[in-house]
């Protein structure tokens, strides 16, 4: 293969169908703790939207419609004990799975008002959280997604697309596990054929996998991922940290 022809197929985004409704955070859970601010930038929320729930999911269903996947408004994925059941058959790696309570359902397409929200379905269905601990490292340099800015306060990242393009994974550190993550797009699910595989072989409801290759960027697109403790534990981002900073030096923009 030559160097610029086009990476094989072999990752992919999963993402909520678009026409699926969304499930939504039950009301009495945000803003569970105290969120400290930045130091230098009152803007800039400690921890990160994460931070401002506990662990433990509790969501709003979508009346009339069941599906095997279910997104949040923060892109969180929820899936069903059948799914969750594939996954694990098919030793499925770079996932783990926190049980989710269903704590009411309302009726698409708007958000509701807490007095709006309806009683959870009679018999809801036994729901898991696809909390994505699998590492793929920093998107490529060829990607040209550069960081912006680290703010000296709290550490937190933007970053920017220097250029139209994709997003490319690094083909001489490629990720080791099915479900992953690429910084700095730590909301996003980034998947293996094998799992694109599995979704399609049992006819999943409510997620696409997109392939990777399929995905654009434009020259100017921001990215605010925080910064890597946000969604992990300290032990894991310091690693990570450290396997990256030699790497992200080639992400600097020069002058
Ligand atoms: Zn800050």
């Amino acid at each position: 293969m030559s160097k610029g022809s086009a990476m094989p197929t072999a990752y992919y985004l999963l993402d909520k169908h678009a026409r699926a409704a969304s499930a939504f955070w039950d009301h009495s859970m945000t803003c569970v703790r105290p969120v400290a601010v930045c130091p230098v930038n009152s803007q800039h929320l400690i921890g990160g939207r994460r931070n401002r729930r506990n662990r433990g999911l509790r969501i709003l269903l979508p009346r009339q419609r069941h599906y095997d996947t279910y997104w949040t408004q923060y892109s969180e994925c929820v899936l069903t004990e059948r799914l969750k059941g594939l996954m694990e058959d098919a030793s499925i790696t770079g996932v783990e799975f926190e049980p989710v309570r269903v704590a009411g359902s309302y009726k698409p397409p708007r958000y509701p008002d807490p007095e709006e929200v309806l009683p959870p379905p009679d018999q809801p269905p036994s729901l898991w959280e696809l909390r994505n601990v699998g590492w793929g490292g920093l998107v490529a340099g060829s990607s040209r997604i550069s960081i912006k800015e680290r703010c000296p306060g709290c550490g937190r990242e933007t970053w920017e697309a220097l250029s139209d393009g994709g997003i490319d994974i690094d083909s001489s550190a490629p990720p080791h596990e099915d479900i992953f993550m690429l910084w700095p797009m730590p909301v996003s699910i980034f998947v293996s054929k094998r799992v694109a595989d599995l979704l399609k072989k049992h006819r999943i409801t409510g997620a696409v996998c997109r392939p990777l290759t399929d995905i654009t960027i434009k020259r100017g697109d921001g990215y605010a991922p925080g910064k890597l403790e946000y969604w992990m534990s300290h032990e894991a981002a310091k690693a990570r940290e450290d396997a990256m900073s030699l790497r992200r030096e080639r992400h600097l923009p020069r002058h």
